[in-house]
């Protein structure tokens, strides 16, 4: 008996060894990021530039995965159940701290069932419409939404998506319900919106701002407190009428739980270097965005972040009643 059990605790002990060898070696082999919406948009651009720097960083290559669906609820379900061992990582966004109080059997606890390496950037988001929409200002646009609400379209990312969230928003601040239309992210949705099969997004500056600015769609103001850098004459929709209309996207790395300490270190080492990039604070600031102070891009800045959001969506969401399944 006695035997087999400090066979048994050595046996422990030269796996606790080997993971520790195997978590100072780390990476060794390409690491997966997954991206909880299609390619080709914001989530994806965030992920995609990130990717590269982080690679840098680590010395090996990360490849960015897209694993669209259900709200951007697959991806983080994956990687619970993927192994702990830093190969399998995911970047997602404010939909993290809302699907708890969205979905009804979501298979994920976020605070949880992962370890978290550190927050990213802020994205601020915009409401645009349609190029042919033919209100002026934003004033033009109510009037007009007030008058039409049976035949305006409101397109969004997925049910729990950053932009349902900024829709249900508006919905709920103008009093107005609208036909929504949800799409697996970004990318199709705007590509309707263009096309003109849809009236209405809100959406993050990541992708819009390339459209606004080229004009191929209108666009009636920022979630943002103050006016954006890259659209000085955008006003908010605060400003427009609709006060402490703001909603900013905010993004984080996760990894499944149980990944070693030393591995999660490793990335988030890494995943600061990267945001440290001068490239990488310029293009995210060519987009409108603004990354993250070095305090956030932590594990412990990450669980504060989705705390508080979690805290301040739940009652928000509970109190429209709206619940994705
Ligand atoms: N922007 C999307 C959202 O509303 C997601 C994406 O496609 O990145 O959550």
């Amino acid at each position: 008996m006695r035997t087999s059990t400090s066979k048994f605790s050595a046996a422990l002990a030269l796996a606790a060894l080997a993971g520790l060898a195997a978590a100072q070696d780390y990476p060794t082999k390409p690491v997966s990021l997954m991206v909880p919406f299609a390619a080709g948009g914001p989530t994806d651009t965030v992920a995609r530039t990130l990717a590269l720097g982080m690679g840098k960083a680590l010395k090996q290559t990360v490849i960015v995965e897209n694993a669209p669906g259900a709200g951007g609820t697959i991806a983080p379900t994956k990687l619970k159940n993927a192994a702990p061992d830093g190969y399998t990582l995911l970047l997602a966004h404010i939909g993290m701290s809302t699907a708890p109080a969205l979905y009804r059997n979501l298979p994920f606890k976020p605070l949880e069932d992962f370890e978290l390496v550190g927050q990213v950037v802020d994205v601020p988001m915009t409401l645009i419409a349609k190029k042919d929409m033919p209100a002026k200002d934003f004033k033009e646009l109510l009037a007009y939404i007030k008058a039409n609400k049976d035949k305006v379209t409101l397109a969004n990312a997925g049910i729990g998506s950053a932009s349902h969230l900024c829709g249900l928003l508006f919905m709920s601040t103008i009093q107005t319900e609208l036909t929504t239309v949800p799409y697996k992210g970004t990318a199709p949705a705007l590509n309707d919106l263009l096309g003109g099969q849809v009236d209405l997004l809100c959406d993050q500056t990541t992708n819009t701002t390339q459209y606004i600015t080229s004009g191929r769609v209108k666009a009636y103001g920022t979630t943002s407190k103050a006016r954006l850098d890259t659209m000085k004459d955008l006003p908010t929709l605060a400003e427009s009428g609709l006060p402490g209309f703001e909603v900013v996207v905010w993004h984080g790395v996760y990894a499944p739980k149980g990944t070693p300490k030393a591995v999660v270190d490793k990335l988030t080492a890494a995943l600061q270097t990267a945001i440290a990039e001068p490239a990488f604070a310029q293009k995210m600031a060519e987009l409108g965005s603004q990354v993250v102070v070095k305090t956030k891009a932590t594990p412990d800045g990450l669980r504060a972040q989705l705390k508080s959001e979690i805290d301040r969506w739940t009652p928000i969401i509970r109190k429209a009643g709206v619940y994705a399944d």
